[in-house]
């Protein structure tokens, strides 16, 4: 097969569902894992119970009490099985119901189920399907864009990324260094070989969206006494500055802004957003850095009327 097909929408939209496929696995175990990973941390801590007594928040018999806590939670978690992205299979949440191979296929499983369990006929959330199309679509659009190239990949592999953050953030309002960072740093070397825009552009990047953003943030907080912007959003737009170049980031942050608001009114007015939760960003903006990615820089600083 010659070595454009590869790299042809349909090739490239085929990968795009296992990989969504993929990406449903993280977008729901991820945060659980992270979760586990914290609460180990925090219980470490805490069973230092000297350092804990210096901080004079508590009385030494109070840190000693909390280490002896914070203990039986380690212990707890130590006790738990394995579970990582791969361990243990995919199952059915409701009753345990480990999904056979041809259950598991994307979206085609999901259909021939009719969306229900085989064994319990619990309801299986639309959202699997939705992402495996998503991520299918996406990676045939870009393969369509950019061109049958090595070059495709990456940006597959970057809206892939974006596309797990996403929903993670939608879910939890958590946005995991893991997913931020990597992209940031795998943003900066993809410009320093040459793959992406000039080395200088995605570095201005990051540190443009480290220094506007985290600036604001902690200018709002010292005035408000509370926190702005999550500085989850910050790691994230310094990601995209680095895959995008610092041009974009105000373009990036205003449409977010603005599609943002009119969720969160919509959310709001609509009673969908719990009490005390908001909107988070991460969505947004990730979605403004895919239109940014397909529109092309020329295009958005002519939308904008800079160029
Ligand atoms: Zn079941």
């Amino acid at each position: 097969m010659p070595m454009e097909w590869w790299y042809s929408p349909w090739a490239l939209g085929l990968l795009g569902l296992c990989v969504g496929s993929f990406l449903n696995v993280v977008v729901h175990r991820l945060p659980k894992m992270l979760v586990r990973q914290w609460s180990t941390e925090a219980a470490e801590i805490l069973t230092s119970h000297e350092e804990v007594a210096a901080t004079g928040a508590v009385s030494a018999t109070e840190a000693q009490g909390l280490a002896n806590r914070a203990q039986a939670l380690l212990d707890g978690l130590a006790k738990l099985p394995r579970y990582n992205l791969w361990i243990p299979r995919s199952a059915c949440p409701a009753c345990g119901h480990q999904l056979a191979w041809h259950e598991n296929l994307p979206v085609l499983g999901w259909l021939r189920l009719r969306g229900r369990c085989s064994a319990c006929a619990t309801p299986i959330s639309a959202r699997y399907p939705l992402v495996e199309l998503a991520t299918g679509s996406l990676f045939a659009a870009i393969a369509w864009h950019v061109g049958p190239e090595p070059k495709t990949l990456l940006w597959c592999a970057f809206a892939a990324v974006l596309l797990a953050a996403s929903f993670v953030d939608w879910e939890t309002t958590l946005l995991p260094d893991v997913f931020t960072l990597n992209l940031m740093w795998a943003g900066l070397v993809a410009a320093a070989l040459g793959w992406t825009l000039p080395l200088n552009d995605a570095l201005w990047g990051v540190v443009g969206a480290a220094l506007a953003l985290g600036g604001i943030s902690k200018a709002w907080k010292w005035l408000r006494g509370m926190e702005g912007m999550a500085m989850g959003d910050v790691k994230l737009l310094a990601a995209l500055g680095a895959w995008l170049g610092w041009q974009m980031l105000l373009p990036i942050v205003l449409a977010a802004s603005a599609i943002g608001a009119v969720v969160g009114i919509g959310m709001k007015a609509t009673g969908a957003l719990r009490e005390g939760r908001y909107v988070p960003f991460g969505p947004f903006l990730a979605g403004a850095a895919l239109v940014v990615m397909f529109a092309g820089k020329e295009r958005v600083m002519a939308w904008l009327g800079w160029a």
